[in-house]
């Protein structure tokens, strides 16, 4: 049983698949505090669940749900709407990593996992049942020997690895970041959506990341949250 704050269906905002036409699957909880975070993790007594695949009209059901009660609602929206993959986000979803493979376990889709790739414990448990990875790495780090372990793991798959760039940006921390990676590794750097306090990045610090990035990993392509250019969920 996982607390989880909403189940929708909409298009992929970020990374390697952007566009791509997803069931996301919100979990409660995460173990990390980034100031730019703009995500309500907070286990709610409700989850929210849109009452048909995109209709952005929602439903309430009780929280808990069991993995049942999750596989149900991915099966219906996928045979409402072809969907490229079922995707895990958070908070962090590897909280929860028991109630994913359950889940896994009951639908046919692929398994698309958005995390900010510090628990590599609980991804060894549950690798077999993903198949994309998109990994955080979240600026400044105190977490980069957790990534290290979880990079290792998460190479089994489509993986892909994401980092948030900001007017604050310190190059060396952003060198540190790269460094983690392989030079076949895919590295997306996202520029930040302006949230709170957080300053947008400006274009020619975006060109100047990009390039010391390539100096290490080969495919580095910058790609914004798409999403919320689209006021779309
Ligand atoms: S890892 Fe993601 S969900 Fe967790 S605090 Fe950071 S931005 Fe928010």
């Amino acid at each position: 049983m996982t607390n989880v704050i909403e189940i929708f269906s909409s298009i992929q905002g970020e990374g390697k698949y952007v566009g791509c036409r997803q069931t996301f699957i919100r979990t409660a909880d995460c173990n990390l505090n980034c100031a730019y975070c703009d995500t309500n993790f907070s286990s709610a007594e409700f989850c929210n669940v849109e009452t048909s695949a995109g209709s952005m009209e929602f439903t309430q059901i009780k929280n808990p749900l069991d993995a049942a009660q999750a596989a149900d609602i991915i099966k219906r929206f996928s045979a409402e709407i072809p969907t490229h993959s079922v995707s895990f986000t958070g908070g962090e979803p590897l909280l929860h990593w028991q109630f994913i493979s359950e889940v896994a376990a009951q639908i046919d889709n692929k398994i698309f996992l958005e995390t900010n790739g510090t628990l590599p414990a609980a991804l060894e448990k549950i690798i077999d049942a993903v198949d994309i990875i998109s990994m955080d790495i979240k600026l400044p780090s105190a977490h980069f020997a957790e990534h290290r372990e979880f990079l290792k793991i998460a190479r089994a798959k489509d993986l892909y690895a994401k980092i948030v760039v900001t007017a604050e940006t310190a190059p060396e921390e952003f060198d540190a970041a790269v460094d983690l990676l392989a030079p076949e590794d895919l590295l997306i750097l996202q520029p930040v959506t302006p949230v709170k306090n957080v300053r947008a990045i400006d274009a020619r610090k975006i060109l100047e990341l990009q390039a010391r990035a390539l100096q290490k990993v080969k495919n580095v392509r910058v790609i914004p949250q798409t999403h919320r250019m689209l006021k779309i969920l």
